[in-house]
């Protein structure tokens, strides 16, 4: 596929939330000058419902897109680490989409955008807000968008109800992970987690349906 068919809009992070981009649009401002800063700085954290949607839009297998990172090496997030055994010992780790040695996402089409667009991990559709405890949508912390987003700019309804999904999601995930930990962690692989949150992320999604 060439850059020109794929899915690439960027800007439309905050103006499009359609499940896919029906039409490539080139990256416009701001997301054009920015260097696409939140597709490199920040190894991107995933859930198990993020990986079902990619694997469904892809036909990848998880470890061709996903692995379980050093969690030393990866900024707070709100995903619960996962323990696998190792090596002989057990090892903390986090989800992540794979990162290239320049750190940008592996599916990272730098100025062109993203190559999974309309299937892209919530916690990329959402970036940069969150949805706070009190469910309140505002900025996320670790800000390395030099963007003040104006009102107008995005659709500030449908921002805050990617941002509950994101929550919503993120708290099952993380019901998922510490039954695994609990069961699982002091002999079960990389291989095995990912069979583990596949039939767990695809039992819940059923039940939610
Ligand atoms: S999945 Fe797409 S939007 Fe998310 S970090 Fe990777 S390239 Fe950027
Ligand atoms: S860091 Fe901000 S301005 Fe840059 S691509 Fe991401 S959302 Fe757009």
């Amino acid at each position: 596929m060439d850059v020109e068919n794929r899915h690439v809009k960027k800007t439309s992070r905050l103006l499009d939330h359609s499940a896919v981009a029906q039409t490539p649009v080139p990256i416009t401002e701001p997301c054009a000058s920015c260097g696409v800063r939140c597709c490199n700085r920040f190894a991107v954290p995933i859930t198990g419902f993020d990986v079902l949607r990619i694997i469904a839009a892809t036909g990848k297998k998880t470890p061709e897109f996903a692995q379980l990172a050093l969690a030393v090496n990866i900024e707070s997030a709100p995903h619960t680490h996962v323990f696998i055994f190792e090596n002989g010992k057990m090892e903390e780790r986090l989800l992540t989409l794979h990162r290239l040695k320049n750190n940008f996402c592996a599916f990272s089409l730098h100025s062109a955008g993203c190559s999974i667009w309309g299937h892209h991990p919530l916690v990329c559709r959402t970036y940069p807000f969150v949805v706070d405890a009190k469910g309140n949508l505002k900025m996320t912390k670790n800000l390395v968008c030099p963007r003040k987003w104006e009102k107008n700019e995005f659709d500030e309804k449908k921002m805050k109800e990617l941002g509950e999904q994101m929550n919503e999601e993120i708290f099952e995930y993380n019901k998922i992970v510490r039954k695994w930990n609990a069961t699982r962690a002091k002999v079960g692989s990389e291989e095995d987690f990912f069979k583990f949150l596949n039939k767990e992320s695809k039992e819940w999604m059923e039940k939610r349906e």
